[in-house]
């Protein structure tokens, strides 16, 4: 099949010829038609299976005809996370470049005064975090019923970060009369009865099991018996392994991220940080170096786990087991995308026992352990030659210390003596629940899990409790709040 088999017109036919795209990968060929068509749909699938182009390319379509109005969007587009939005809308770019659609981006993070002003012109496609989107909804910015074409992408996200309550109410404002499309990577029972009450008759499409990993991964679970500095040697010697050309490592606390982050760099890595402390300027700043390949590595909290289009991330660690094991599939999927190959490896150790567990249950797949196989890579302790690029940015750095042998655990710094100290104190300092939880799917073990860092702290600066910091800085032309008309 290919995309004129799809009913696209043409100027989009040659938007996607010039992506270099030749054919319509599944969710794409099973979307398009029945979006084109105005049906409501469910599309439960991974990222990385080209699901954003599958409603951004029909929306397209649909927008061509008609003329928005002031304060009055044609379109609404809902992503859990400002990131997430800003890659919707550089889609909207790339396919959109052959007509004249005008579009709003509504995120934390950037002043409102640009984006009111955008909204004032009249915008054809709105996309937007749940929590911008209320606080300007209640000034009076922005009115909704104009808007007969609603996605919801990453339902399922949208869920662990307590946005489910605004997203009911922003679907009232909405006129009844409109198209709606949920995308979700799983159908977790509140996802279910929000599709139920809020869609009408969808044509479901479903690209891969729920909770599936994607085959092109190969996954191991690393046994790491003691504490984090533990984990830190055995991260350090998997890391120079020849194939690992550049590595996502996923942390579930800040603090972890931070001190991770700091270690790394102090062994001579080319490592950067990611996290929901990092104003939005600094987040994608540390993004944009990872994209370039000024590092490497990027050590992630769950703030980057979904979505995120990263081109060859070679290899995902997840330094600590997820507490939610749906994360496990979205953080690995930072990997092995759009066909290629990639590797996973989850550190287990005794706090994490009870996260693979459950983790291997979602996914119905027993991960392999790294120890049990005779030529496993950590035994290789001292690696061939690595990259140029991580070559040359250590280079950069001092000089390294002399490495200790493969199981002589190296005498910890004195931070790393510290961490040794219960667990505890760290929880309690960082991630102790502040507010009630929100509404949580019946997952077991869920509601004993600490809170984690992402949906309180970007819904707080979304909705304006924290001072809005702007930009530091050039904006990115695909942030512009308002495109052509
Ligand atoms: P998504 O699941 O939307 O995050 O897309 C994952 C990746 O697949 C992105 O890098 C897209 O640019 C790429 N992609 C989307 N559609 C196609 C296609 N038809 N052929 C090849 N790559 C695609």
């Amino acid at each position: 099949m290919s995309f004129a088999d799809l009913g696209l017109s043409d100027e989009l036919l040659r938007a996607v010829g010039d992506t270099g795209y030749t054919e319509p990968t599944p969710i794409q060929a099973s979307a398009i038609p029945s979006v084109l068509m105005m049906r409501d749909m469910i599309g439960i699938a991974q990222t990385g299976t080209g699901k954003t182009a599958s409603f951004v390319l029909p929306m397209i379509d649909i927008l061509a005809h008609g003329r928005s109005r002031a304060r009055m969007p044609r379109s609404l587009i809902l992503e859990p996370t400002r990131e997430l939005a800003a890659q919707v809308a550089e889609n909207f770019e790339k396919y959109g470049k052959y007509h004249k659609l005008s579009m709003a981006l509504l995120i934390g993070g950037v002043q409102m005064g640009d984006q009111v002003k955008a909204l004032e012109k009249g915008v054809d496609v709105l996309i937007a975090t749940p929590g911008r989107l209320m606080d300007l909804f209640q000034r009076g910015k922005i009115l909704l019923n104009g808007c007969s074409l609603l996605v919801i992408d990453e339902a399922d996200r949208m869920l662990d970060m307590g946005f489910i309550p605004d997203i009911e109410e922003i679907c009232t404002k909405l006129p009844a009369q409109r198209q709606t499309l949920l995308f979700s990577a799983t159908m977790p029972p509140p996802i279910k009865k929000l599709a139920d009450k809020f869609l009408s008759n969808p044509k479901t499409i479903e690209v891969a099991r729920p909770a599936s990993t994607n085959v092109n991964i190969t996954q191991w679970v690393v046994p790491v018996k003691g504490p984090a500095f533990e984990k830190r040697a055995t991260l350090r010697r998997l890391l120079a392994q020849e194939e690992v050309r550049t590595a996502i490592i996923f942390c579930n606390r800040k603090t972890t991220v931070r001190e991770l982050n700091k270690s790394l760099k102090s062994h001579g890595l080319a490592s950067g940080e990611i996290h929901g402390d990092m104003d939005q300027p600094a987040r994608l700043a540390e993004l944009d170096r990872f994209k370039k390949g000024d590092v490497n590595i990027l050590v992630a909290s769950d703030v980057a786990a979904r979505g995120l289009d990263i081109k060859g991330v070679s290899h995902v660690f997840n330094f600590d087991a997820p507490w939610h094991p749906d994360d496990y599939v979205h953080r690995i999927g930072r990997t092995g995308r759009a066909g290629a190959t990639g590797t996973a490896y989850t550190f287990v150790g005794p706090d994490d026992q009870e996260n693979i567990d459950n983790i291997e249950k979602l996914t119905g797949q027993k991960i392999q352990r790294l120890s049990d196989l005779p030529d496993a890579p950590a035994r290789d302790e001292r690696p061939a030659a690595r990259e140029d690029r991580s070559r040359r940015v250590r280079a950069e750095r001092r000089p390294r210390r002399p490495e200790t042998g493969p199981d002589q655990a190296e005498a910890p710094p004195r931070r790393e003596r510290e961490e040794r100290r219960p667990h505890r104190q760290e929880t309690a300092r960082d991630d102790a629940p502040r507010t009630a939880q929100p509404e949580r799917s019946p997952d077991p073990g869920r509601e004993r899990r600490p809170r984690r860092e992402s949906w309180r702290d970007q819904r707080d600066d979304q909705r304006g409790e924290a001072p809005d910091v702007g930009w530091n800085g050039p904006v990115p032309d695909f942030l512009g709040v308002a495109l052509t008309r």
